[in-house]
């Protein structure tokens, strides 16, 4: 699949929302659509930018007329982002053998081993996330990932041997992972440790784009990779960007819709990449502090942050901490956070003061003025 640029002078998106609904459910993501009710009345044109990402899909929307100087034609914007996304997956991808990250995992060294600066970035954040949260976010749990079947190798079907969980658990563990950036390089301290970005890659992915859209002038766009997503300014009606979170009991529907101005927010879940067996739901995310996927009342974290990086890593770290723990996590860290559980009366919703405040921030008559 390619990327395509499709001019919208209607703003028709109907079609082009839809579409996507049905291409993130294929790459097994959360998905945060734009609103019918956040299409614009009037017509102006906009300019959506979609296509494969990271294993899953990105889309691109903003008005060139927000730009605060004259943009390259649509042709070079489409390769700039190309490039950007290629790089991405050269360096952080666990399905693309010779990836930076793919050789760091082969690598039989424990010495250090140079990496590019976006990587070091990357592990740094993840180390930062993972010493707030206890060790619940930790990427070095791939080959407990590939053990219950998530990773590129295999598909989930069965709960693994203990005994097999206990020789994986023995590779596992984030302080077994030293990160410098400068220079930019990794260590291991056993060379059998795997690493595996997925939890953190699509948000910064996110920032990256954003970033790219920034230094190209655009001051309203949206920048969405598998779910995650940042918003800055305002859509082609002149709104506040509108997000939904899907509803996880009927994930083509959605639960919640929240304005989002100049933040990022990601989703984790276990709707998605899951088995069942015994009636029991065995869910992508890996409790490193046990070897088993996560398994508590949460159907969705939310996080609503700055970074869609930080956001990504803290929506699966209060994902495996669950609703007791990474409550009082998300309290400490000041996180706005939305999380939505399932009770035998249907769905529940929780949020921290720092969420309320923002979305009464987002939804006050400021918002409706500027
Ligand atoms: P996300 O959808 O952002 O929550 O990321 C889930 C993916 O991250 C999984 O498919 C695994 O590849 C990886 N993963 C699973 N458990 C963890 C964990 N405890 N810390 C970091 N990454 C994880
Ligand atoms: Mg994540």
């Amino acid at each position: 699949m390619g990327l395509a640029i499709l001019f919208e002078p209607r703003f028709a998106l109907r079609a082009g929302a839809r579409s996507l609904v049905v291409g993130l459910l294929a790459g097994g993501c959360l998905l945060p659509c734009l609103l019918r009710a956040a299409l614009p009345q009037a017509e102006p044109s906009s300019l959506t930018l979609t296509g494969p990402a990271m294993g899953t899909t990105f889309q691109l929307k903003f008005a060139p007329a927000s730009a605060s100087k004259p943009l390259p034609p649509p042709a070079v914007i489409e390769s700039e982002v190309r490039e950007i996304l290629d790089r991405l997956n050269r360096q952080m991808s666990t399905y693309h053998p010779a990836s930076e990250l793919s050789l760091f995992n082969q690598c039989d060294l424990t010495n250090w081993f140079s990496v590019s600066a976006d990587v070091a970035v990357v592990f740094q954040m993840a180390q930062t996330v993972s010493e707030r949260s206890s060790g619940a976010f930790d990427i070095t749990v791939g080959p407990l990932v590939e053990l219950w079947g998530f990773g590129p190798q295999r598909r989930p079907t069965q709960v693994p041997e203990a005994s097999q969980l206990e020789q994986q658990r023995q590779r596992v563990g984030f302080r077994r992972v030293s990160v410098q950036t400068n220079p930019p390089r990794l260590r291991k301290d056993l060379a059998a440790v795997h690493c595996d970005l997925s939890a953190i890659a699509k948000g910064y992915g996110v920032d990256q784009l954003a970033e790219h859209l920034e230094t190209l002038g655009l001051r309203d766009f949206l920048v969405e990779i598998g779910g995650e997503v940042r918003a800055r300014g305002r859509n082609p009606a002149g709104e506040v960007w509108r997000v939904g979170i899907q509803d996880p009991e009927n994930p083509e529907g959605l639960r919640r819709i929240v304005r989002l101005r100049d933040r990022s927010m990601a989703t984790s879940g276990d709707y998605f990449r899951y088995f069942e067996q015994d009636g029991k739901r065995y869910s992508h995310t890996i409790d490193p502090r046990t070897g088993w996927p996560a398994a508590h009342a949460l159907a969705s974290v939310s996080v609503v942050h700055d970074s869609c990086a930080m956001a990504d890593a803290w929506a699966t770290a209060l994902n495996v901490l669950g609703p007791e723990e990474g409550w009082h996590a998300a309290l400490r860290e000041g996180l706005a956070v939305l999380w939505i559980s399932r009770t035998p009366a249907g769905l529940t919703e929780r949020s921290t003061p720092a969420f309320d405040n923002w979305l009464a921030d987002q939804t006050g008559p400021a918002a409706a003025e500027e």
